[in-house]
């Protein structure tokens, strides 16, 4: 502590825990830097640090109780040391009475919104324990140092936040609130930053990227991928979460008119019934998502598509899910991220009865997931004796053999005598399994 009574940042070490998907990756990036800026240390684990901050998922129940168990486990080591102990994030909007009822010990439970004022409410935890839910309704630029950042050489930069769409399951619109548009301005900076150090990948992050809008310009993601691409260095740019309702013939075009663009694409689909797709207020049929499917396949055919399933939404019959069995057989997806129905609080979906039992919803995912991984299998085997490109992530502990991913976000394990971490190489691909591919760097 100073003398203002604040708690002092500068010198301590903090250690950040992240639940959840890239956007929460990204942001724990910003908080990061943030603390850095204040002078604070990273630590390599909660036992070491003297702030514990854990960012937080709220879209799957899952989720929720492996932080509830994380948080159990942490309060031991708490009193140990006297760490202060931040929960932030979704959770710490969608349950922070629930929080700070079962968790008396939690420092600071701050929304995700309130990622730029972390800091300060570190620093005051001295005068009293805080709770800071309220939202912002403008966009908030936070600084991103790049000592923050996982990787060097691939960056998530997020473009937007929120969400508008209501869909009848997800709790997103709830915690993380209406969409906000970062100024295409500062993201081009940011990407500029990023090349000029190095970085050759950039995946354009948010909810729903199909609606971005730059606020001064009016400018949509079509013209904002079309930046991007040209800022030098850069050589792969993705983007994700896509919406099939605003996914428009213009976003198409500008990923075909540009090779920087990757031939790969991440479009949730949730189901292949109408009448569920209806019911979950997707507002596309499955004829529609299969025209977008068509129209990116005739422009790019190579391209590589991945997509979200749930399984047992309510009212979810055989047949409905025998529909989005059929969606597997037609569009080959690389690879697919399928989840049980988990009703979550607030959404509308939650007021309908979660119909289908437990271990229907079981077996319907095993069948799902055997027959991706088939599919997988198949597509994999195809890629046996040619030469991709590959940007390597890292080496294994052992030497010799590094991962990476090529354009198709597939995962590549492959043996170099040299160090190419951090490279752009081309690899020749000897061997595969379901979720990956095995190769020897080419040349
Ligand atoms: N914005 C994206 C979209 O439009 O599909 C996805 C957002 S959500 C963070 C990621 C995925 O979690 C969803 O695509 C959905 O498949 C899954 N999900 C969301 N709510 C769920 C729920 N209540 N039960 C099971 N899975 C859920
Ligand atoms: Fe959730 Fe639907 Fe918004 Fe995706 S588009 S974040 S699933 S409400």
């Amino acid at each position: 502590m100073d003398r203002t009574g604040e708690l002092m940042l500068e010198g301590k070490t903090f250690y950040i825990h992240t639940f959840g998907c890239q956007m929460n990756v990204n942001d724990s990036e910003h908080l990061a830097s943030l603390l850095l800026a204040e002078g604070a240390r990273p630590a390599r684990s909660p036992e070491d640090s003297d702030f514990i901050l854990v960012n937080t998922c709220a879209v799957r129940e899952k989720s929720v109780l492996k932080l509830f168990s994380y948080l159990g486990r942490l309060k031991e080591q708490k009193e140990r040391r006297g760490s202060v102990l931040a929960c932030l994030g979704c959770v710490a909007q969608l349950h922070r009475e629930q929080l700070l009822k079962k968790f008396p010990y939690l420092d600071l439970v701050a929304g995700p919104h309130q990622y730029a004022a972390v800091p300060l409410l570190l620093r005051n935890l001295q005068v009293e324990r805080r709770v800071l839910t309220a939202w912002e309704k403008d966009w908030v630029d936070l600084p991103i140092v790049p000592e923050a950042r996982e990787s060097r050489v691939s960056a998530y930069v997020t473009i937007m936040e929120g969400c508008n769409n209501f869909c009848t399951f997800c709790v997103v619109p709830f915690v993380r609130g209406r969409e906000k548009y970062r100024p295409l301005p500062s993201i081009l900076q940011e990407v500029r930053e990023l090349a000029g150090r190095g970085y050759l990948e950039v995946q354009l992050l948010g909810q729903n990227v199909n609606s971005y809008r730059d606020p001064d310009s009016g400018a949509g993601l079509p013209e904002l991928l079309a930046a991007v691409a040209e800022v030098p260095g850069i050589e792969w740019v993705r983007f994700l979460t896509s919406h099939p309702r605003d996914f428009s013939p213009a976003l198409i075009e500008a990923m075909a008119a540009s090779p920087k663009v990757c031939r790969q694409l991440h479009l949730p689909l949730q189901s292949g019934s109408d009448r569920i797709l209806k019911a979950m207020n997707r507002q596309y049929t499955r004829a529609e998502y299969l025209e977008i499917v068509e129209r990116l396949q005739a422009l790019m055919p190579d391209i590589s598509l991945s997509t979200d399933l749930i399984v047992g939404f309510p009212g979810e019959t055989e047949d409905d899910f025998e529909q989005t069995m059929e969606m597997l057989e037609k569009i080959r997806f690389t690879n697919i991220f399928s989840f049980r129905y988990s009703p979550r609080p607030r959404t509308a979906a939650s007021r309908l009865k979660d119909d289908v039992p437990e271990e229907t919803k079981i077996e319907r995912l095993i069948r799902l997931q055997t027959r991706q991984k088939e599919i997988q299998l198949e597509l994999n085997r195809r890629l046996i004796g040619r030469t991709i490109r590959v940007l390597c992530l890292g080496a294994s502990k052992k030497g010799q053999l590094f991962a990476g991913r090529n354009e198709g976000l597939q995962v590549v394990n492959f043996r170099s005598e040299q160090d190419v971490s951090n490279r752009m190489v081309e690899v020749r691909v000897t061997g595969c399994g379901p979720y990956s591919l095995h190769g020897q760097l080419d040349g």
